[in-house]
């Protein structure tokens, strides 16, 4: 196949049309603890980075998720460019990944040339990662493996992790949607061996917007992201006893400055950054974190309504569940209305459900096919689940708790409007 084989899909969202179910506004709700907790630290006249609170939000989730160490930065993306920095990657190394997922997950792979990518295709339900695909794929130069809990729902960790470690590979999860579920007794970021976390407005807790946050169980890993996410800076203020390159002798007095930044400017050059989650930041996210059960038994009570309007159209529509022993957080609502099944035209529901005032973008292009992962060789037809599903039957509805009770009543009215009208008979 080739480029021109896409699939091309109509123009299905108007820019600048009002919603009156808008997809994502914010996804989690701001109230007044929030602010109030923000306010504490402007007024306090202590510092607003790299002090108290940022720790405190550290012991925080690190407590909920049950991982050992819990390291925060400033975006769910540069978690995913520190978690794959210390991968450790070599030429030569492979690194299975799924197409189905932000392109964040992976982009930071593009860094690195040598480094064979492969993408694993999804189960047609959860759109996670199939641990059978996986299975075939896997071989003596996977060093990792690179999974997303697509909207929420836990991918299957146990065969995942049985396979990976027979193989030697690291797993790392990317559980941006997936803070506040559960997989048979534990949570995400606590189910392999690095997680990353995204704190932008959209997702299931916020931090001012912006955030993220490693999980890990080692400690050498925790030495190195202190350095590499502050610019490699020794905080102590102490003189280091390494040199400073053959300048040291020259400098005035002969003398290594003290009380002044002591940098390992090599190893800056090469991967240090600043990624110091403010101190407001880091307060508003203790109290959303507070917050974050009430908000996901609101995310599950909405799908919990759609799944009963979906419900109405058997076999028409599928809305898989999430099985014994599996929480799912819903940062996502997913449903699929499979190609062949004749009864209800997606692109027709699309068009239904937009014209009645509801958003609904699709998540997520298959990564594969984007232009920079197509430069590296990758084409239509590797994927065929992922590709089926994103073009032909899945729909995405808005679905956080930022929705009001009317909207949702609403969204549910409008929705079962919508699949009426695409009915084709
Ligand atoms: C949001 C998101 C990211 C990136 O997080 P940012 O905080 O926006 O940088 C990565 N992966 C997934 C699956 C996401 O949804």
């Amino acid at each position: 196949m080739t480029i021109g084989d896409i699939p091309k899909l109509g123009a299905f969202r108007k820019p600048g049309k009002e919603y009156v179910v808008p997809y994502l506004p914010v996804g989690s709700v701001v109230g007044d603890r929030e602010i109030a907790a923000v306010t504490r630290v402007l007024r306090s006249g202590e510092t607003l980075s790299g002090g108290g609170r940022r720790e405190e939000f550290e012991r925080n989730f690190r407590d909920y998720v049950g991982a050992p160490y819990a390291m925060s930065t400033t975006s769910g993306t540069v978690t995913l460019e520190l978690a794959i920095h210390l991968l450790g990657l070599r030429p030569g190394d492979e690194v299975i990944v799924t197409p189905q997922t932000y392109q964040a997950s992976i982009q930071p792979l593009l860094q690195y040339p040598d480094v064979e990518v492969t993408f694993c295709d999804v189960r047609q339900d959860t759109l996670n990662m199939d641990p059978r695909c996986l299975e075939r794929l896997i071989g003596p130069r996977t060093r990792a493996v690179i999974l997303v809990h697509y909207g929420g729902h836990p991918a299957d960790m146990h065969e995942i992790m049985d396979i990976a470690r027979a193989h030697d590979a690291l797993v790392i999860e990317d559980s941006a949607h997936a803070l506040g579920s559960v997989y048979h007794g534990a949570r995400p970021g606590a189910l392999a061996d690095i997680g990353c976390f995204s704190f932008h407005s959209s997702k299931n807790i916020t931090t001012l917007g912006e955030g993220g946050m490693l999980t890990f169980a080692d400690p050498e890993w925790a030495e190195r992201v202190d350095r590499l996410r502050g610019n490699e800076v020794d905080g102590s203020f102490l003189p280091r006893r390494h040199t400073f390159g053959d300048s040291k002798e020259n400098l005035p007095g002969g003398l290594y400055p003290g009380n002044a930044y002591t940098h390992d400017l090599v190893a800056l050059r090469k991967h240090g950054t600043n990624a110091t989650l403010p101190e407001a930041a880091a307060a508003m996210g203790t109290s959303q974190l507070r917050a974050l059960p009430g908000m996901v038994e609101r995310r599950r009570a909405i799908a919990a309504r759609l799944r009963e309007t979906l419900g109405r159209f058997p076999g028409l529509v599928e809305a898989p569940e999430a099985p014994e022993g599996v929480i799912h957080s819903q940062h996502l609502f997913t449903f699929f209305v499979r190609e062949g099944t004749h009864g209800i035209n997606r692109h027709r529901l699309l068009h239904e459900l937009d014209h009645r005032g509801v958003q609904v973008p699709l998540r997520y292009f298959p990564l594969h096919l984007l232009p920079e992962w197509r430069a590296r060789g990758h084409r239509y037809g590797e994927c065929p689940t992922a590709e089926r599903v994103w073009f032909h039957e899945q729909v995405n509805l808005p679905c956080h708790p930022a929705l009001s009770v009317r909207q949702v009543d609403l969204l549910c009215d409008r929705l079962e409007e919508s699949l009426r009208a695409a009915c084709t008979h």
